[in-house]
């Protein structure tokens, strides 16, 4: 079913319908499997056991019900992809307050999963614009839920933030946008050290002014210990004179833009999407950035959902590995991983990962929690303090007989990421032992939130889905 945008609140019939289907759903699944939601996009990492699940039909809720231009708030399905919900709000000036990077990402996905971009170091991530929910619990019900303080549910709205659907299922959202100006100006500084990279991401997040201009957008991008580069974006009205857009939806590549040019323009559509079209720079590992290759891909494909398909080929019939083998290259470890620290150990934690871990290019991006005065449980910041996002996806050769599955590398990361007072994101592969996990993710509200929601575990718990991949 699809419901059509801004007919005055016609769209509530239908979304009732659809709440009484998918309770019936829940309530009517064999109870000795475990729920899953049947979506077509996931921008998940680790590999889900092959287990017999009841998959959930949510696809009711993969579309933008209502855009306010007036009060700049949408009402949206739980399912929807940010491609949807960004060309939703695009024309009236509109846009969510972070929209993270990856077009099929559902907004459900990211308040429940924590995305994270480049106005984060203003705006937070996106369960910070979330203005309330209705969260479908392990009990069949559906509750609204709000950080209003007469909430009887308000603790559900501040656990949902990196439950990733243990506690349950967000249907629909209700969101601040933010006004947008057509196009994105962006200047690419360069640093040689990455002290001196750090000084800037904080001078440049506290002020968010660069050159007498607001700064919209901060993200980063690292080279090498002497290449690296902190990228701001502005948001104009118009194209000063002589100057025009680019496209990197084709043959041109983004990340590739950042090395040789000062300074350049996108459209505020190109500029949301602009790390999609090489799903950063990872679209390598396939081919797409030859030039030859690239020439015959369909420029429509150049997209990371494409990629996750080619990934998923790969995981199925292991091509990969059993290429190494016959070259008799050693094994890889898969580390797909976003990690957050304190801004002031970045060098450090940078020196570690050049060292100890060599993938590059690296991608940094600060964030800072919007209201300082609320606690998120699952994932705790400091919430005076500014971090730096800081995300590597590769493979990397082991030695010494190791295998791929004892993450001996991801492991080494996740030690320093914890010395370091940081936090590690959850979409991927992690190792903690149950009594590390829970005492950096929040375990005692856990506990008593997945209680009280889901007393008979319809869905899996936050440990075995992430650490246990069940
Ligand atoms: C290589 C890679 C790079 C990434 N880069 C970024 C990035 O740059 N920026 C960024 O913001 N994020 C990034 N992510 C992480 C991504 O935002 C999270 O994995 C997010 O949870 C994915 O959302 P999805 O909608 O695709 O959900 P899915 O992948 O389908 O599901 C993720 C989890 O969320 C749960 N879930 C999904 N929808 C809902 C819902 N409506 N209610 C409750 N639970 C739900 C699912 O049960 C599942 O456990 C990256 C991930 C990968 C693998």
């Amino acid at each position: 079913m699809t419901f059509t945008p801004n007919t005055a609140n016609s769209w509530q019939i239908g979304y009732q319908a659809a709440l009484n289907r998918v309770r019936s759903q829940l309530t009517h699944a064999p109870e000795n499997f475990p729920i899953r939601l049947a979506k077509k996009t996931s921008n998940l990492f680790r590999d889900r056991a092959a287990t017999q699940a009841n998959g959930l039909d949510v696809s009711s809720f993969s579309s933008v019900f209502e855009v306010d231009p007036v009060n700049h708030t949408a009402e949206v399905g739980g399912m929807t992809t940010y491609e949807d919900l960004v060309a939703a709000t695009l024309p009236y000036g509109l846009m969510p307050l972070c929209v993270p990077q990856l077009r099929t990402i559902t907004l459900g996905g990211a308040v429940t999963g924590l995305g994270i971009e480049s106005a984060s170091f203003r705006n937070g991530t996106p369960h910070e614009s979330v203005l309330e929910m209705d969260i479908l619990t392990g009990t069949g019900d559906v509750i609204t839920v709000s950080s209003h303080e007469n909430d009887p549910h308000r603790d559900l709205f501040f656990t949902f933030p990196n439950s990733y659907g243990s506690l349950g299922y967000a249907l629909r959202l209700k969101i601040e946008l933010e006004p947008t100006k057509p196009f994105v100006h962006i200047t690419h500084l360069r640093f040689e050290s990455a002290t001196a990279l750090t000084v800037a991401i904080k001078e440049l997040s506290a002020s968010a002014i660069f050159n007498e201009s607001p700064i919209h957008f901060l993200d980063g991008t690292v080279f090498s210990p002497t290449e690296q580069y902190l990228t701001v974006g502005t948001m104009v009205s118009a194209l000063p004179a002589g100057k025009n857009t680019s496209d990197y939806t084709g043959m041109s590549i983004y990340y590739r833009s950042i090395q040789s040019l000062a300074e350049d323009y996108l459209t505020i559509h190109d500029y949301l999407w602009r790390w999609d079209t090489d799903w950063f720079w990872c679209s390598r590992a396939f081919g797409a950035q030859h030039r030859i290759v690239r020439s015959l891909w369909p420029k429509s494909r150049l997209r990371s959902d494409v990629y996750w398909k080619i990934i998923a080929i790969n995981r199925k019939l292991k091509c990969a590995e059993k290429l190494d083998t016959l070259k008799r290259k050693p094994p890889r470890e898969p580390i797909v991983q976003d990690i957050e620290i304190p801004v002031d150990r970045l060098p450090q934690f940078l020196d570690f990962f050049h060292s100890r871990i060599g993938i590059e290019p690296i991608w940094l991006c600060p964030l800072q929690q919007r209201d300082p005065g609320v606690r998120w449980p699952l994932y705790e910041f400091d919430p005076d303090r500014l971090y730096v996002n800081v995300g590597f996806w590769s493979t990397v050769p082991l030695t010494n007989g190791e295998r791929p599955e004892q993450g001996v590398k991801n492991r080494e990361i996740e030690h320093e990421v914890t010395k370091m007072d940081g936090r590690k994101s959850l979409y991927s592969t992690a190792f903690y032992n149950k009594d590390e996990f829970w005492s950096i993710y929040g375990g005692l509200d856990y506990e008593q939130i997945k209680k009280k929601y889901d007393p008979q575990g319809r869905f899996l718990g936050l440990y075995e889905k992430v650490v246990e991949q069940q």
